[in-house]
Formats: structure tokens, C-alpha cells, sequence
């Protein structure tokens, strides 16, 4: 059975990985010149179940349209005249409700720390070095009432498994001495100390290695251009280097999913959000160990070895991937205030990349309503964290092999406009 992987992002190459684990042929389509090349290039690193709440909830409309008006670290949101976006957003309000949001929470939740285990899994059978990190982490709080309802969320967690501790500023600062600068500012702190994290794209490469060794063929420099279909089926992906056929396909484009489906006239839910990313050189002897989330302003963040890593903002600005410098003042100035010593401010390294959302919150894993096309993708601001679990997924419904976690909850077909019926379900084990 000859498989092609659309997409060498952390999400493509964890599905290569399980499939050429079971014998498959596959084949790995993408246009950069390497594996995670763009969203998963220079993400924040978390491997955080303790941070998978939704984006969804009662308050977001309100959020979203404030910061029409307010030039918002965390949020931006530029008006567009894109349909889709529109589509998108009526979904995703939709699921703003407080029974939507919590449902789709513990979907993420589970799927979470289920992929937790198998990246874990996967990193000690290859071997893999991802300047890794087990000792949990810090979502901190400077607001007493915002505090107070950031422990009042994380209840949920807890209430389903998830080990969660609620810490002062002095207890957090024991956990992670590297934030002393801030200990007088803080009101508070969740300590998650199963989660962790590590370098998304170190980990992609270093598996794409171990695919090719698996005899998993990489093509590389090209750019895709649609899905060919022929009775119910696609037949080939069109790509700039000519056709590339298989028996079946995995649809693992990230924001660009949506894009690639349409050509075979499938609506996939999946909508950019840009978020911007900087690294800066540190002393590997003050390196946080324990990483973590600024609640106040968003600002996620961990260490790399001799690398500092921080994220930010939610921009609704659409296929725009661009960033000017300015974009990272107010992170950098947050970076300045948590880590004042050991850091290179002389050298930064900024990005910005697409996060794969859904409106609903969970990603897409399942048959599209194509006989042959599998779609594993939306795995949105968790998608290194849901990477190996969704995969694993995607790999064991391909198969026909009895689920490890069940996917009811992943299919396409939660969306209303979806309607033509999605192919078989595996029953959960
Ligand atoms: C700022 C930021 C911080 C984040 N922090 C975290 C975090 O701390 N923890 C976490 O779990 N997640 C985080 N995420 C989310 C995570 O990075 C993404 O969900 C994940 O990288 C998505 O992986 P992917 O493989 O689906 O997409 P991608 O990595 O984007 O892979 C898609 C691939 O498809 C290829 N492609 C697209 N279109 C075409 C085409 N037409 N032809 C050929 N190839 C094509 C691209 O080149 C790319 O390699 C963050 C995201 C952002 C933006």
C-alpha cells in the first residue's frame, strides 16, 4: 500500500512515521526545503495538556471585537472581506457557549495527554534529542482577580486527571528560580508538573531521519497545487514537479488544508491565525527549565538549551504570514523583564507562522468524505502537543487497527456544511 503525506510540519511526519512503522510505501510531499519548515519551524515549545482550554468561550466575541480598537499584545483581529473567514467565524462562534467550550476542552484535554505519552514514546525508541524538558510548567499571574479565575478555569483539568497545583509567588519561584525578577509582581501561579516541553522543529527533523531510514521517500521543493479526482476518489496530487499517485492520501497541509480540499470541493474548517515568535541566544546556566505562560499578557515561552523561546498574539489577518520588527517590541520587552540577565538582546531571531485553527477547538483527524483522502490537520495552537497523538490516530483508522483513543469526537463530520458522510468509524478501545 503506497501512502502520500501531504505536509512535512511536526503533523506530516508523525503520520509518515506511524505509517512506514506499519509497512506502508509512503511519500512526503512539501515546498519547503525541509521538514517544518513553516508552523512548526519556531513555536513556543509547550507540551502543555494543562493549557488546552479552547479559544472558544462566552467572553472571546467580546475579547475579539475589543481588540478591533486596542492594540492588543495578545489578540489582533484585521477586518476582512474573505468569505471563508466569515464562514469560519460564525463556527466559531457558534461554539462559544460554556457547554461547547468545556466540551471541546476535554477533547483537547484527552487527546493531549494521550500525544504527550506518544511523542515521549516515540523520542526514547529513536532516540531523538529536542532539547527536552519534564519538570512541568508555570502559568503565572500578576492580577489577583484574573488569578483567581485562572484557578477557577484549571479546575476543569483537574477534575479530569490532570495534575494541577495552585502555587504563590514564592513556591513559583522555587519551581523556577529564573523568574526571582518578577516575584514581588506576581499574584500567583498554576504548576502543571507533568507537562514539559522541547523543540518542535529539532524533533521533526531528527524523525525525518529516522522516516528515511524507515524507507519513507521525502520530496521536498514542491509546492502543491490541488487533488486530482477521478469516481469518488482522488487519483493524484497535482504538484509543480508533475503528478504524484498513491493508493491513499493524508491531507496534512495546516492552514493550507482548507486551500488543497477545496480543489476536490471539500469544505475543511481550518483558518490561519498568526502568531510571531522570537528566539534570543541565553547562558545555557540560567536557561529556564521550567517553562511557562505570562497569563497577563499571553506570552508563552521556554528554554532550548542555549535558546530562549517566546510566542504571542492571535492575529486574524488571514493568509498573511509577514512581520516587521515592531511586531516584537512588546515581547521583547516582556522578555527583558523575566530574563534581564543572560540573555543576547543584540541577536534576535523573530518568525511568524500560521496556527492551523479550527472554529471548534479540536483538529480534524479522520476519512474526508473521499474514499481515499485522509485528513489529519487543525491541530491549531497545540498542534506539536497533539502532533503524535493525532497521527497515531490517523494511522490506526488508515489501517483498520483497534483505536488506542477514540477519534469519534475528530471527524469531519461534526461540521454541519461537512454533510456527505465521512466513510467508516473505528470503534474506540
Ligand atoms: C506562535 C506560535 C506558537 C505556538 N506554540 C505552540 C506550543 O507551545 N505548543 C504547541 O503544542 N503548539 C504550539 N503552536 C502550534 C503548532 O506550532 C502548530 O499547531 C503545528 O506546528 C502545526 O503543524 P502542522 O504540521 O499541522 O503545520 P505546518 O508545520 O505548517 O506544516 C504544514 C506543511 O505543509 C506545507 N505546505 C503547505 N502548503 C503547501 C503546498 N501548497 N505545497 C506543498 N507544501 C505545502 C508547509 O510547507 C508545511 O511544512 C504554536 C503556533 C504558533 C504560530
Amino acid at each position: 500500500m503506497k501512502t502520500i503525506v501531504l505536509g512535512a510540519g511536526i503533523v506530516g511526519v508523525t503520520s509518515a512515521y506511524y505509517l512506514a512503522k506499519a509497512g506502508h510505501d509512503v511519500v512526503v510531499v512539501d515546498r519547503q526545503g525541509e521538514a517544518a519548515g513553516e508552523t512548526s519551524h519556531a513555536n513556543a515549545g509547550l507540551i502543555a495538556p494543562g493549557h488546552s482550554f479552547t479559544w472558544n468561550s462566552p467572553r472571546a466575541p467580546k475579547l475579539l471585537l475589543q481588540s478591533i480598537w486596542r492594540d492588543d499584545l495578545a489578540y489582533r483581529f484585521h477586518f476582512s472581506l474573505d468569505p471563508r473567514f466569515w464562514i469560519w467565524g460564525l463556527k466559531f462562534l457558534r461554539a462559544c457557549s460554556a457547554e461547547s467550550a468545556r466540551a471541546n476542552t476535554l477533547v483537547k484535554l484527552r487527546l493531549c495527554r494521550f500525544s504527550q505519552q506518544k511523542l515521549e514514546e516515540i523520542a526514547a525508541e529513536e532516540g531523538l534529542r529536542y532539547s527536552q524538558f519534564k519538570k512541568g510548567l508555570l502559568f503565572f499571574y500578576r492580577d489577583p482577580a484574573h488569578f483567581e479565575q485562572g484557578v477557577k478555569n484549571m479546575t476543569l483539568m483537574k477534575e479530569h486527571g490532570h495534575t494541577v497545583e495552585v502555587v504563590d509567588a514564592k513556591r513559583a519561584v522555587e519551581i523556577e528560580p529564573a523568574l526571582a525578577p518578577i516575584e514581588g509582581k506576581l499574584a500567583g501561579a498554576v504548576y502543571c508538573p507533568t507537562d514539559g516541553s522541547g523543540d518542535c522543529r529539532a524533533f521533526a527533523v531528527q524523525l525525518t531521519e529516522t522516516c528515511k531510514r524507515l524507507g519513507v521517500e521525502f520530496r521536498f521543493d514542491t509546492a502543491i497545487r490541488g487533488l486530482e479526482t477521478k469516481g469518488g476518489r482522488v487519483s493524484a496530487v497535482s504538484t509543480d514537479k508533475g503528478p504524484v499517485t498513491g493508493d491513499a492520501y493524508v491531507l496534512s497541509l495546516g492552514s493550507f488544508s482548507s486551500i488543497i480540499a477545496r480543489s476536490a470541493g471539500l469544505e475543511v474548517p481550518v483558518y490561519p491565525v498568526k502568531g510571531f515568535s522570537l528566539t534570543l541566544p541565553i547562558d545555557p546556566a540560567l536557561t529556564p527549565s521550567v517553562g511557562g505562560v505570562d497569563e497577563g499578557s499571553l506570552v508563552a515561552y521556554c528554554g532550548m538549551g542555549d535558546r530562549l523561546r517566546m510566542t504571542a498574539t492571535a492575529d486574524f489577518s488571514g493568509y498573511d504570514n509577514s512581520h516587521k520588527p515592531a511586531d516584537f517590541d512588546s515581547m521583547l520587552a516582556v522578555a527583558r523583564e523575566l530574563f534581564p540577565k543572560g540573555v543576547d538582546f543584540s541577536k534576535p531571531q523573530y518568525w511568524s507562522c500560521l496556527r492551523p485553527m479550527t472554529p471548534d477547538g479540536p483538529p480534524i483527524v479522520g476519512r474526508a468524505p473521499l474514499e481515499n483522502l485522509w485528513l489529519n490537520t487543525g491541530q491549531g495552537h497545540m498542534g506539536w502537543t497533539m502532533s503524535a497523538g493525532s497521527s497515531r490516530i490517523l494511522a490506526d483508522l488508515l489501517l483498520g487497527r483497534k483505536l488506542e483513543h477514540p477519534a469519534e469526537a475528530l471527524g469531519l463530520e461534526r461540521y454541519a456544511s461537512a454533510g456527505r458522510g465521512n466513510g467508516r468509524r473505528a470503534e474506540a478501545a
